[in-house]
């Protein structure tokens, strides 16, 4: 029966909703990098996405692998994320939109900007050098814009059995 058993989950909200983050992640065919990203409101999900090409334009290997064109043809996590609440009349006003494992870049942070996300989270993972001006120029329009940003430590006290709230990093349990 241990089979059965559901994961074991992290206890802190945001821990958990990173994690869910990586799972779509997973479902990138982006050969380079694999994002996912989730919009949340009062702990409930609202939407998600990751990283690829448009629904119904072929995604395959070949094309996929032309750098160029990837980068051209694909749509971020966040944007999907986005995409995929307007399909389903959803607002993200006010909503915390996760992403993992990268910090939003400034297209996406423009986009959720004016989506009205108004908290973004991410792991404190080590940024990759290339993408720094992006993210810094999302930083600064994210606290122009009033967005917060909060990197939250995935290696941190998981521990799902533990009642007690832990402390050090729980400015955000409600
Ligand atoms: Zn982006």
């Amino acid at each position: 029966m241990d089979n059965l058993k559901a994961p074991r989950a992290p206890k802190h909200w945001d821990q958990r909703f990173l994690v869910i983050a990586s799972h779509f992640a997973g479902w990138s065919k982006d050969p380079s990098t694999k994002v996912g990203a989730v919009a949340v409101r009062n702990r409930r999900i609202l939407a998600q996405g990751y990283n690829g090409l448009p629904a119904g334009v072929h995604d395959s290997d070949a094309r996929l692998k032309i750098r160029e064109t990837r980068l051209e043809m694909t749509v971020h996590a966040e944007m999907n994320c986005v995409a995929m609440a307007a399909q389903n009349g959803v607002s993200l006003v006010g909503a915390t939109m996760y992403v993992w494992p990268l910090m939003t870049c400034s297209r996406c942070a423009s986009m959720l900007i004016q989506a009205g996300i108004n908290k973004v989270v991410v792991p404190d993972y080590v940024e990759p050098q290339r993408w720094q001006d992006s993210f810094n120029v999302a930083r600064t329009m994210f606290i122009e814009a009033g967005v917060s940003v909060s990197r939250i430590p995935m290696n941190g006290p998981i521990n799902p059995m533990e009642d007690s709230v832990n402390d050090g990093w729980n400015e955000s349990i409600a």
